[in-house]
């Protein structure tokens, strides 16, 4: 199970002030400064907004799961103690959980006493004794993570429902599709070049099969472009289904209405393959009555997404067709598979 629920004798998670957590297991470990002085009070689950990523989506892992995969978990893990103090490079997930806690920095600028925060919990099939590298790097890397959760070989998703995960980022499309059984905003993560982006965090949502439901690419698939034109015009009038990934805009969008228009930290996108004029009416309609507000809409009426998406350089970009995934991964965006095959 996660770490973070035994509680070890003397182990004072919510200790502030100089020399907190040292003596305490891994998992104590709150967040980077855990080890020196000024540790921060734990986040509230109930008010956080909390993110889970796996190892792999977070750092680049490639080489050490292939070993894994060939040499067998006894090697991989002898091979995580003997370079337990060499970091782990950037992952794909990376500048995503950065951005983030740059976003941390500015709710706590406008109010010390904020508990809406991002939190972000580190998810992880290795074993303690290979996951010391993992804690080791995040601190290297001055990441902020709230907790590490070593589950072994164990269907990792079962917890994030009690931990109130709103987003599940993995590089494991089993992992992924468990989540979103669960009911949690899930998309997959690749190992892919990334460019560094801005410092404001930048999201950028597709339509169908990521906020909205498929049924609209449903009827695409069964009746083409007129029978999807036919269905729209008949169902202008009704919100579209939620998608996998609503629940985490939501939140998000909550967030990001605790600042104004010109100085916010977040910025949301729609970018979607709908046409504006015939199938736009009914995608603004929906995000109307959900009341999530997105900072910028665009209708790209079957164009590609690439070019746009270089303009925008977002932290994530969360599509379901692996086309666009792909043309967004080969200019350097970092891109999350919402997979509607599970
Ligand atoms: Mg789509």
């Amino acid at each position: 199970g996660c770490y973070s629920t035994p509680r070890a004798p003397g182990c004072q998670p919510r200790a502030q002030g100089p020399g907190c957590c040292p003596a305490c297991p891994v998992s104590w470990l709150l967040d980077p400064r855990a080890w020196g002085s000024g540790c921060r009070p734990h986040k509230d689950p109930n008010e956080a907004l909390v993110i889970a990523v796996t190892t792999r989506a977070i750092f680049n892992l490639e080489e050490e799961h292939q070993l894994f995969l060939t040499k067998g978990k006894e090697e991989y893990v002898k091979y995580q103690q003997v370079n337990e103090d060499k970091p782990l490079e950037q992952g794909t997930a990376f500048a995503f959980i950065q951005a983030v806690q740059f976003v941390n920095e500015k709710l706590l600028e406008r109010n010390p006493e904020e508990k809406g925060l991002f939190d972000v919990i580190i998810l992880s099939n290795n074993s303690p004794e290979s996951g010391m590298r993992i804690v080791k790097s995040a601190k290297h890397h001055g990441l902020e993570i709230s907790r590490f959760c070593f589950v072994s070989d164990e269907d990792s998703t079962q917890y994030l429902k009690s931990h109130n995960v709103k987003l599940f980022l993995s590089a494991d499309r089993t992992d992924v599709c468990n989540a979103l059984q669960r009911g949690v905003s899930a998309a997959l993560i690749f190992q892919q070049e990334v460019q560094t982006p801005s410092t404001q965090l930048r999201v950028v949502f597709d339509g169908d099969a990521v906020l909205f439901s498929d049924e609209t690419d449903r009827v695409f698939r069964e009746k083409g472009l007129s029978g999807a034109l036919e269905y729209e015009r008949a169902m202008e009038a009704v919100p579209m289904g939620e998608g996998p990934l609503k629940a985490f805009a939501m939140h998000l969008g909550k967030m990001r209405k605790k600042f104004s228009q010109e100085n916010s930290p977040i910025r949301t996108y729609l970018l979607t393959a709908r046409s504006g004029r015939n199938m736009g009416i009914r995608a603004l309609k929906t995000l109307r009555e959900w009341g999530l507000a997105i900072d910028e809409a665009f209708f790209m009426d079957g164009a590609p997404k690439g070019p746009l998406l270089s303009q925008i350089q977002p932290h994530i970009f969360f599509d379901d067709g692996l086309h666009n995934i792909q043309g967004a991964q080969d200019i350097g965006i970092p891109s999350a598979l919402v997979p509607c095959d599970c």
